[in-house]
């Protein structure tokens, strides 16, 4: 199947191509294919070939078992036909017309099937998009909030929020005696303001830590996963090897630098293919965003950076499509400190670091170490040795 996938591949590039000026398809693979353009024609191309066969078979996009990984083929290819290549929303049904000319004639249950295989990608396609939409309104209020929801049978406690492929999936459980949720039921959502409180330092900190390790490290880092929580922060990104320790310090820096500078954070909703056009935009591949979607910039207004997308001044700020909660000035986080840095998947790094009052303590810890440290190294002997035991024990 390899070359028949590239002759899609190529047919379906050229298509796209003529549609919307989108880059060639130039077979790049790896760190090759900069903004995995590539990478996206592939995935389209194999995608539609995968399901147009198994739809001439008889089988359809569907919820459970081979269907349901159906379903999850056609959205992968959808995701990254939209976000990567730019293609207009329902354009992946269009393609249906390549895989039928291009193994058509060796394989005329294509042919014979291309109305219906048509049809069901199409229909597929449309209620994706609608999916999405549900969860693009649910996407402003939510995310990174807990508290608890009261339904009619008890309290449905929320311990954490996630998006998955548009949805913005509440996880946590009843409280107390077992309750029910059923469709229609009236809800009231209380949000956990106190949490939220010690939450949005974390966050807006976990922006500039993101626009630091780009700064100090290159343009190949990327974020791969986030968290943030009311004590700290964690954030993996993709880097090749360790982080010298004397990068590690002018990253956090750059953060504390930043707070130091007392910066506004500026938050505004913008049309998405507005929001991808400003010079160094952060946005998490593989992410399906909202249209509109909202833009976070730190020291610059989001009307600015919209203005004149192109300007290379944007690349020295931090701006990112996000829709959690932040501060409003960077002077409230107080100050940044980084805890730990490590290897958690092969070119994946971890970093983990503290904001506020426990920055402070943070710091105050290390400098003490440091202190103890130099001290011993002053020492000698058996009195050098308990001194090290000493400090071992309570690091
Ligand atoms: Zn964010």
């Amino acid at each position: 199947m390899g070359c028949w996938n590239e002759r899609i591949t190529k047919e379906f590039a050229k298509l796209k191509q003529k549609a919307t000026e989108a880059q060639p398809y130039s077979g790049k693979v790896g760190s090759e294919d900069l903004d995995n353009v590539d990478m996206a024609y592939r995935v389209v191309a194999d995608h539609i070939r995968t399901l147009s066969f198994a739809i001439a078979d008889g089988s359809c996009p569907g919820n459970e078992g081979r269907e349901y990984v159906l379903r999850r083929i056609l959205r992968r290819a959808v995701r990254y036909g939209t976000e990567v290549l730019k293609a207009e929303q329902g354009f992946f049904n269009g393609l249906v017309k390549v895989v039928v000319e291009v193994m058509g004639d060796f394989f005329p249950e294509l042919k014979q099937h291309e109305i219906k295989i048509r049809e069901i990608i199409a229909d597929e396609e449309a209620s994706f998009g609608r999916t999405l939409v549900k969860g693009i309104e649910k996407f402003k209020k939510a995310i990174y909030d807990t508290g608890v929801v009261e339904v009619p049978s008890g309290v449905f406690g929320v311990s954490n929020v996630q998006m998955y492929g548009g949805f913005v999936v509440h996880i946590g459980s009843f409280e107390g005696k077992t309750g029910r949720l059923s469709v229609g039921d009236k809800v009231i959502c209380k949000v956990n303001y106190e949490r939220r409180k010690l939450i949005a330092p974390n966050h807006t900190c976990t922006h500039m830590l993101n626009f630091a390790l780009r700064e100090i490290l290159g343009n190949h880092v990327d974020q791969k996963g986030s968290i943030v929580l009311p004590e700290k922060l964690r954030f993996d990104f993709s880097h090749g090897k360790p982080v010298k320790p004397e990068d590690l310090r002018k990253i956090e820096t750059i953060v504390n630098e930043q707070i130091k500078s007392e910066l506004d954070v500026f938050s505004k909703e913008a049309r998405l293919v507005d929001a991808k056009h400003v010079n160094g935009l952060r946005a998490v591949f593989g992410e399906v965003y909202p249209d509109p979607v909202r833009v976070v910039s730190i020291g610059r207004k989001v009307e600015d950076l919209l203005a004149n997308p192109e300007n290379e001044e944007w690349l020295s700020i931090s701006a990112e499509l996000c829709g959690g909660t932040h501060i409003s000035n960077t002077r409230e986080a107080k100050a940044f400190a980084l805890l730990s840095e490590e290897g958690i998947a092969k070119g994946i790094r971890r970093v983990t670091a503290v904001t506020t009052d426990y920055a402070f303590k943070a710091m105050e810890l290390a400098s003490s170490l440091e202190q103890e440290v130099n001290e011993a190294s002053e020492t000698e002997g058996s009195v050098l040795e308990q001194v090290i035991s000493y400090i071992c024990q309570h690091i």
